[in-house]
């Protein structure tokens, strides 16, 4: 057996104190892959993720979680207001760690979610909503591809 300088261990990415408190104030235990998994989404840029793509990053971080957990970790995010869940495609969910009414550019060919700026989208001409309901939010989605 060889220890050297080369051997490093891999303990993924370290959640801040913040983001333990923001688990805890939504009534998440504090887990280990909970943690991995907040670390990489509550950073200090916005971002847009589907399951498949965190689980990707969470490996590449050398943070040991299973899709299916990750799918439920997403969900509960959701559920407890950490996320916003946004259906653009019918092929797979994409969540959202900026919670403030916004619009996006879709990129089809890869599936990236690009925020556009704050202020420059104005939609009008919106209808009465229907007898009995009241309007929630305006998403729109402008499909780009690439050139
Ligand atoms: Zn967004």
């Amino acid at each position: 057996m060889t220890i050297g300088k080369s051997r490093k261990l891999t303990l993924g990415p370290k959640a801040s104190v913040e983001q333990i408190a923001k688990l805890r104030a939504a009534g998440l235990r504090p887990t280990r892959q909970r943690l991995g998994l907040a670390a990489i989404l509550f950073g200090p840029k916005d971002r847009h993720v589907s399951a498949e793509k965190l689980h990707e990053q969470a490996s590449a971080a050398g943070i040991r979680v299973s899709l299916a957990t990750v799918y439920n970790t997403l969900h509960q995010f959701t559920e407890l207001g950490l996320l916003r869940e946004l259906s653009v495609d019918g092929i797979r969910t994409h969540f959202d760690t900026n919670l403030a009414d916004h619009h996006h550019f879709y990129c089809e060919e890869d599936g990236e979610l690009i925020d556009i700026e704050d202020g420059s989208l104005f939609v009008g001409g919106i209808p009465q909503p229907p007898e009995g309901t009241k309007q929630k939010c305006i998403d729109v989605i402008v499909r780009v591809s690439r050139r």
